[in-house]
């Protein structure tokens, strides 16, 4: 079988255990066999990262601009091959496992230019002669958490600006699904990184992202994942004065109202809900409908899903890959479960049987929701939908609102009068007008509201105010 070790300072040294990845669409598919790190591998790895800073954050911009080229290049050469690999052990379709990669290598290419763009300002100063300067300067260590569910473009979209700006790394990819950021990094490597300026530590998170969290030597952590796990994480780096940013979860609302064309709100609603198995944060997970709509956008929805195919995420023509694990699975069903006996109607949401054993879910529309039920408070993370009928559009409005969430919003309208207004009056991070809440850009910011997200955004021009720290320097007149 297939052994993958950790990377700490420029080599490749093998875990204290080991960890198998397996693949959810076909549970009789060991990718192979991933090094665990503990506590002391990941303080090495730190320790390297910290060595490293010394001499990277004095690098050229020119030098940091050919290492993120190339390995945006690289990442482009096998996209196909890389893609496989990740359908293969997130189990998201292989169209969408390919986007996903060209999208990490995209984002590596915009960094590479931001190396180039970083600049600074000369200020006229308020006293005579003096002349005001401000800079930025790469903040340290940085260490990188990142969640299952996208394995190469979050890995992509952390590890670029970091080094992008000056800095070091150490990034503990999720345990169910290391392979893909394996790759990442050892594409980094052979592209030049020096020695320590990137390690690669697998493992649990509660043991390698703890120590990562906790260490002294560590000055910022950035996070994707769960709301309980980003806030626990957020008040350690808070208690030791580390810089912190938190990408968290969503309960993303799309509201349809009368006026949309039909076609376009049930395509939004289905590719926001359902594609990628409903497994993004940014996924459309409360449609929130308007009275006159309704049933002809349900009866179109009810028609769109039973000709979705679920199956294999390698296999030709599958819409829907397998949810990632049997614990997301047992999650999906739990709420489905919850919905039910809340009051809500289910249509669709059972478990599938295919030729090999995996962890297949038809997607799930929940009718008959109102916005206090837990379907619509909490985040289910899986194909799994529900919907609020409402009389109009400013109930859809304060529907949308009434949430802790905060990170992409919806509307399907043809009246600019309401779409502008939704832009301006929704609380998220993101609005998208007649199409998917999920499915952004790689150069502008990514992140959301409330408690979606904590910290500066990420992604495009705007991550460098997580990534860089900012000097102001006065310089007296009589400086010769
Ligand atoms: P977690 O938040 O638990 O995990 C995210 C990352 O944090 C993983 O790398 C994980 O490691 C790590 N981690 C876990 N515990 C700690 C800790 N104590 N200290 C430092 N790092 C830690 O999410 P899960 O992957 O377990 O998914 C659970 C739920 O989170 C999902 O069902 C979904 O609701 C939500 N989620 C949201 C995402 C989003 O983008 N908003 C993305 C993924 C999940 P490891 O898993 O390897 O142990």
């Amino acid at each position: 079988m297939s052994q993958f070790a950790n990377y700490i300072d420029g080599q490749w040294v093998e875990g204290a255990s080991v960890s198998r990845n397996v693949n959810p669409s076909n549970l009789d598919d060991v990718i192979g066999e991933f090094a665990q790190a503990d506590a002391d591998q990941t303080q090495r790895a730190i320790s390297a990262a910290r060595k490293a800073f010394a001499q990277w954050s004095l690098s050229t911009p020119q030098q940091r601009f050919d290492l993120l080229d190339q390995v945006g290049s690289t990442i482009l050469a096998r996209k196909a091959e890389l893609g496989r690999l990740l359908a293969r052990e997130e189990g998201k379709t292989l169209p969408e496992a390919i986007g996903e990669v060209g999208r990490a290598a995209q984002i590596f290419k915009f960094f590479a230019g931001e190396t180039l763009r970083i600049g600074g300002e000369i200020v006229p100063s308020v006293r005579p002669g003096m002349t005001v300067e401000v800079t930025r300067e790469p903040l340290g260590v940085i260490g990188l958490i990142t969640p299952w569910n996208f394995p190469i473009a979050i890995p992509a979209w952390k590890i670029a600006p970091a080094l992008a700006f000056g800095n070091t790394v150490v990034i503990k990819p999720a345990d169910l699904v290391p392979a893909s950021t394996y790759e990442l990094v050892k594409i980094i490597a052979e592209a030049g990184a020096p020695a320590g300026v990137i390690n690669l530590v697998m493992g649990r998170g509660s043991v390698v992202g703890e120590a990562l969290v906790s260490s002294p030597d560590v000055d910022a952590v950035s996070f994707t994942g769960s709301v309980s796990t980003g806030r626990a994480i957020g008040a350690k780096c808070f208690a030791s004065g580390k810089k912190f940013q938190l990408e968290m979860g969503g309960k993303n609302p799309m509201v349809v109202l009368d006026d949309a064309d039909l076609a376009v709100a049930i395509e939004a609603c289905i590719n926001g809900a359902f594609y990628s198995t409903g497994q993004r944060c940014t996924a459309s997970s409360r449609l929130i409908v308007t009275e006159g709509i309704y049933d002809r956008f349900i009866d179109g929805m009810k028609a769109r899903m039973q000709a979705l195919k679920v199956g294999d995420a390698l296999a030709d023509g599958t819409h829907i890959g397998p949810v990632v694990d049997d614990k997301q699975l047992q999650q999906d069903e739990r709420y489905i479960a919850i919905a039910r006996e809340e009051g809500g109607t289910v249509f669709g949401g059972e478990r599938i049987e295919r030729e090999t054993r995996g962890y297949f879910l038809a997607p799930a529309l929940i009718t008959e929701t109102t916005s206090g039920m837990r379907i619509n408070r909490e985040e289910v993370f899986g194909p799994v939908a529900s919907v609020i009928k409402v009389k109009d559009y400013d109930a859809a409005l304060a529907a949308a609102n009434d949430t802790e969430f905060g990170l992409s919003a919806g509307i399907c309208t043809t009246s600019l009068k309401y779409a502008s207004h939704f832009r301006r009056h929704v609380q998220a991070g993101m609005v998208m007008v007649n199409t998917a809440t999920a499915g952004v850009d790689y150069h502008v910011p990514f992140g959301g509201r409330k408690g979606s997200s904590y910290g500066p955004r990420e992604q495009g021009s705007y991550a460098r105010e997580f990534y860089t720290t900012v000097k102001t320097a006065y310089v007296s007149p009589g400086t010769v």
